[in-house]
């Protein structure tokens, strides 16, 4: 039995507590702010079971002039910011180019994939069966010729891997999701992904079960990590404190690249900013599943308390104010995708997707340093791909085949 320290309670790092506490070590999470309460706390809840087009990929190439331009209704770059973000910026397009971006597919559903069956078995052992829902999602818009772009490269992509959707039109688009706008005439429905209900509750579940287990959190912020003897031997709290471990877990989200720098290690991590909006529920009939708005740039999630829109991505630096100007455009609109939907927001947040330029998060033991483990960058995924992160840092702990070659994930990689 070893004593791990597990750096971020994000969704990431509980399920690398909870995996890690299940094998019999001596877990301590440390977290400044209560679990599950940052990036983790306000995303769409979707388990994105057949994602498999990289962030950056060739089609995304073509439209970088309306990117550039601001009429991308998924993108905003807060610009002031550009030169500090150009380094990733030039890695994210060299990345994006055919060849690395087809190479790089492969990659990411070779974790997806297996990211369900690390979903179900947390579930069951947490008993967090309830916030399940089934059914899909919907990539929906009124003009065809429009979708039939918007969709090119994933439909491509999900034939490549042979991974389900359908095209729904009329009739039968309007059977599944009466709630929509009768202008929006075609979709493209992904039916296996899963969905959780609220995506807080779902992280403080797991939290939960990990104390059951007997893991210990610490409200404290870690401010180093200890090298000794060539390994990473301990870590310091704010508090100037000192716990021994025999590995540390960094899953500190799109704060993880600040506690490694001091290790010589910096991986080019940036904030891909999102936004969402709490919304009463319809008048009317009420959304049976999330559906992303491809011409007005949203995503719709029907929640408990509400709908909840989230927004595109924002490149910005993490700590640079909230834009909810721009969010509030987006919500403006929502009666365009579902009639009875009003635009009144209960509550507003903003959250940091972890992103490396390849779109493929670290996971893994960081090369060179002994007992450092790496688990963070899961950007757009990180809700999808925890669990799954959390079970193979645990078989890497007890020296178990993962049944994965790690070796894409790993640390320090080159990023083009
Ligand atoms: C608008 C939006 C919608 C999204 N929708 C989806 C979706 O539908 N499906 C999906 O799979 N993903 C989605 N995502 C992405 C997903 O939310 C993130 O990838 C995920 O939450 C990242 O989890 P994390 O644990 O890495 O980071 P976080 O949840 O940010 O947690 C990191 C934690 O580390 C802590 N920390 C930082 N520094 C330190 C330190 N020095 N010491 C101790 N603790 C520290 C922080 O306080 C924080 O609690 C969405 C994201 C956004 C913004």
């Amino acid at each position: 039995m070893a004593t791990i320290a597990v750096v971020g309670a994000g969704i990431v790092g509980v399920s690398c507590a909870w995996f890690l506490a299940r094998d019999g070590h001596r877990v301590v999470l440390f977290d400044p702010v209560d679990p599950g309460t940052a990036t983790s706390f306000g995303n769409a809840g979707i388990l994105s079971f057949s994602h498999c087009l990289p962030v950056g990929h060739p089609d995304l190439l073509k439209r970088l002039p309306a990117l550039v331009l601001g009429r991308d209704p998924f993108f905003r770059m807060r610009m002031r910011d550009l030169p500090r973000l150009t380094p990733w910026l030039w890695r994210f397009l060299g990345a994006s180019r055919p060849k690395a971006a087809h190479r790089i597919a492969a990659q990411l559903v070779a974790l997806v994939q297996r990211a369900e069956a690390a979903h179900r078995e947390i579930t069951a052992a947490c008993r967090l069966e309830h916030l399940w829902l089934e059914g899909g999602w919907l990539k929906a818009a009124r003009d065809r010729a429009r979708f039939l772009k918007a969709v090119r490269a994933e439909r491509a992509a999900l034939d490549r891997f042979g991974l389900p959707y359908r095209v729904l039109e009329g009739d039968a688009l309007r059977e599944l999701e009466p709630a929509l706008d009768p202008r929006i005439t075609v979709a493209l429905h992904l039916p296996e992904e899963g969905r959780v209900s609220d995506p807080y509750r779902y992280t403080l579940g797991i939290f939960r079960a990990f104390e059951r287990k007997g893991g210990r959190f610490l409200r404290s912020r870690v401010r180093a990590l200890v090298r000794r003897r060539g390994g990473i031997r301990a870590v310091v709290t704010e508090s100037g404190e000192e716990m021994e471990a025999d590995a540390v877990v960094v899953a500190a989200g799109v704060w993880s690249a600040g506690l490694l720098a001091p290790l010589g290690v910096a991986p080019p991590l940036v904030a891909e900013r999102g936004y969402h909006a709490m919304l009463p529920h319809p008048d009317g009939p009420q959304l049976r599943r999330a559906v992303l708005a491809l011409e007005e740039g949203f995503v719709l999630a029907p929640m408990k308390t509400g709908v909840r829109l989230t927004s595109g991505v924002e490149l910005a630096r993490a700590e640079a104010p909230p834009t909810y100007a721009w969010l509030r455009a987006r919500v403006r609109r929502v009666g365009e995708v579902v009639p009875g939907l009003r635009p009144d927001i209960q509550s507003e947040w903003m959250g940091h997707r972890p992103s490396l330029p390849d779109s493929l998060p670290a996971i893994g033991w960081v090369a060179g340093i002994e007992g450092l483990l790496a688990a963070f960058g899961h950007h757009h995924l990180g809700l999808t791909l925890g669990p799954l992160t959390g079970r193979l840092i645990a078989d890497l702990v007890a020296g178990r085949d993962p049944g994965l070659e790690l070796a894409p994930y790993r640390l320090p990689r080159s990023f083009l």
